[in-house]
């Protein structure tokens, strides 16, 4: 906090203060940098059945860092949300996702992607506009894209959220309630949203299985779910004991390290949407499989 007793009576901020606040500002310089210079990427995470069949990705975007390598969004989320630089990071990250769509749909892939949208990214007045015309521009089907929100898009204002969903949701687009449980109001607004899922926070999957207060709540969110037609993610699945848990209680998508970490977007073509042999064409025997 600010100390008393500075000369003059001019309050001073303790270094500590002081070093914090300017390394908050060196990385909003330099996120707006990198906003500008493209230095962004995203990573795809799967989306699966119990046994593992794809059903959707989730985008996770990552900062392609000069010097400090690839930083994750825990590291400039909040700074770029608080300075504004969310909204062209947001346009492009969702740009970027509909031209994944566009291509899984094109090499044949059933795959659905979801797309994590920030609170202030919402509440422009422009918001509905903008992803149509992303939507548009690309040639992606709106039916393969849902967008992630948390309760915190609706704080302020769950009439204009509303009507903003039932806009987008008109064309096709659908919604995913993310990090369920973790908010304030979690039953108020999945009473007031119109999502068609939600996704588990990862805080009660871990350890649901060895965990009988995590197994409770997990339970509970499922009937829920169920009771409400709504279908379940469950985020952050890393074991098989996890997963048997889930499966057997009607989760009906999983998402975690078990199955797969997010990883770059080639990768997950050449995993998932490898392109489609010529026919008659058979797969090359490698040489040392002979
Ligand atoms: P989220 O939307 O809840 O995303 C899930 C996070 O859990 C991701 O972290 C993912 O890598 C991580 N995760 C998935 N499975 C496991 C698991 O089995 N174990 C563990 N320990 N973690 C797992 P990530 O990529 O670091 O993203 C963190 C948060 O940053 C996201 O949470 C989301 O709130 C935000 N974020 C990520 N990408 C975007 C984006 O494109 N736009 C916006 N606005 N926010 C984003
Ligand atoms: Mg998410
Ligand atoms: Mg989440
Ligand atoms: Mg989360």
């Amino acid at each position: 906090a600010a100390k008393d007793g500075g000369r003059n009576g001019v309050r001073e901020f303790d270094p500590q203060m002081r070093a914090e606040a300017e390394s908050r500002l060196r990385l909003e310089q330099d996120l707006r940098k990198a906003v500008e210079g493209d230095e962004f990427t995203l990573f795809l995470q799967p989306q699966t059945t119990a046994d593992g069949a794809l059903v959707a990705a989730e985008a996770l975007v990552r900062w392609n860092h000069p010097t400090r390598g690839l930083v994750a969004p825990g590291g400039f989320i909040a700074v770029a949300e608080n300075s504004g630089l969310i909204l062209p990071l947001g346009d492009w990250i969702l740009t970027e996702a509909c031209r994944i769509l566009r291509r899984l749909e094109d090499a044949g892939s059933p795959c659905h992607l979801s797309v994590n949208i920030s609170p202030r990214q919402f509440r422009q007045t422009t918001f509905c506009a903008t992803v149509l015309a992303i939507l548009n521009q690309t040639r992606a089907n709106p039916r393969r894209l849902t967008l992630e929100i948390t309760e915190g898009i609706a704080i302020d204002d769950v009439h204009d959220t509303v009507a903003k969903m039932r806009e987008l949701s008109a064309c096709g687009v659908s919604f995913s309630l993310d990090d369920f449980g973790t908010g304030y109001s979690s039953l108020s607004y999945l009473k007031q949203l119109p999502v068609s899922e939600i996704k588990i926070d990862r805080s009660f999957i871990q350890d649901v299985d060895g965990n009988s207060h995590n197994a409770a709540l997990v339970d509970i969110i499922l009937s829920i779910a169920d009771r409400l037609g709504l279908r379940t993610v469950a985020e952050g699945v890393e074991t098989a004991e996890d997963r048997d848990f889930l499966k057997e209680r009607g989760c009906a998508i999983f998402q975690g390290y078990y199955f797969s970490r997010p990883i770059p977007v080639d990768a997950f073509f050449r995993a998932y949407a490898p392109p489609a042999l010529p026919e008659n064409v058979q797969p090359r025997v490698e040489a040392d499989a002979l």
